[in-house]
């Protein structure tokens, strides 16, 4: 699979650290750049057929459908992919006019990821994002309207600005428009970001993790009694509208990553990432130079990876996978630390995966910690 990573964004989102620019003055230099790197690196899946194609951010939608389209074209002239290849775009609701839709119906992108947050201008305003709640609902109903049925929303719960109440009814309206995925994550105060500046200052309060904690197990029995399956901590879909992209990515497939900051995995022990600026990382293509670093995981690298991971989806750890690939003395760490865990509750082994049962799912983050070797 490829990560197509689009480094601009309108304005920056309060609690948003990702790498972006608001400027778009080079978005051309970027394009030529990311379609070098894509003819560079067009050996690097060993003509495997890519399953999957996904435009991240930053924000892929502040581009023109033409624009689209041309990396799409890039990508598929140089890799090999399956006929049923999932494209899937991130858009934001302000981006997602008809003259967009339009253009972007006759392209190949079949899914889209759409960045609504909240149907509640108030939740809006305080994550400074684009859109209002009338375009969160609107972006929706028009992307169904020009054919788009495979679509995800990105929901935030947790904020200050929000309560029990409030998210009921996000995620009312969310049934009530028939979106078949969802993911779902609690707003979190990142290091050197607005939100926390207002926080630090007292201008807003800080999010509470009884009340996150609260509306994220609302969350799954109400999605459970709509039809929705909870694959992954942060994410739910409908039989048959699982993301192919990030299923592949939880069950440690190799991927490609391109565009400024990308991240890329050869499914082992190797792993790269491109410099986090816009600026060099079109300097260096420009001279037909990757702009990436690689790293060589360790043991203990690969093992925490392999335990954060799984055990964050429904599929788990495969013990058997572990055993084959890890050295005694790791697994004997590994099986001294579970014991307890397991004991508690707090891990379970079935089917020989071990797995975090749901009603744990909002600590797993802390328990997969618990369980690295440092
Ligand atoms: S649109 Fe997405 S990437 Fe851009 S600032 Fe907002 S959260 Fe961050």
């Amino acid at each position: 699979m490829i990560y197509i990573h689009i480094p601009f964004c309108k304005q920056k989102c309060s609690y948003c650290n990702f790498h972006f620019s608001t400027s778009m003055n080079f978005k051309d230099e970027m394009l030529d750049a990311m379609k070098k790197e894509i003819f560079l690196r067009k050996d690097e899946l060993h003509n495997k057929n890519l399953q999957s194609l996904y435009f991240g951010g930053g924000t892929p939608s502040v581009l023109s459908s033409d624009e689209i389209k041309s990396l799409i074209d890039e990508v598929l002239k140089h890799f090999n992919f399956n006929n049923d290849i999932e494209i899937t775009l991130e858009a934001n609701p302000d981006d997602l006019n008809a003259q967009f839709l339009k253009g972007l119906s006759t392209s190949p992108v079949n899914r889209l990821s759409i960045g609504t947050q909240s149907f509640f201008d108030e939740d809006l305003k305080l994550m400074n994002r684009a859109h209002n709640a009338s375009e969160a609902e609107g972006s929706i109903k028009r992307a169904q309207d020009f054919g788009f049925e495979n679509l995800s929303i990105d929901l935030i719960y947790g904020s200050p600005t929000s309560n029990l109440e409030i998210w009921k009814q996000n995620l009312n309206k969310t049934i009530a428009l028939e979106i078949p995925h969802i993911s779902s994550y609690a707003l979190t105060v990142e290091p050197k970001t607005a939100l926390e500046n207002w926080i630090s200052k007292g201008k807003v309060s800080n999010p509470k993790e009884e009340e996150q904690n609260r509306e994220f197990y609302y969350m799954i029995d109400f999605l459970k009694d709509h039809g929705f399956n909870h694959y992954e901590v942060s994410n739910f879909a409908k039989e048959g509208f699982y993301s192919r992209h990030n299923s592949a990515y939880w069950k440690y497939q190799e991927y490609l990553g391109i565009g400024p900051s990308a991240h890329s995995y050869n499914g082992n022990d190797v792993r790269s990432w491109n410099v986090a600026n816009n600026q060099q990382y079109i300097k260096k293509l420009s001279s037909n130079t990757l702009a990436k670093e690689t790293e060589i995981l360790s043991q203990n690298d690969q093992f925490n990876e392999m335990i954060m991971i799984g055990l964050r989806t429904i599929w788990g750890v495969d013990l058997a996978s572990l055993n084959q690939k890890f050295s005694e003395n790791i697994l004997d760490k590994f099986n001294k630390a579970i014991k307890n865990k397991i004991e508690d509750g707090i891990l379970k082994i079935e089917n020989n995966h071990l797995k975090i049962p749901e009603k744990h799912w909002f600590m797993a983050d802390g328990i997969a910690s618990d369980l690295f070797l440092i």
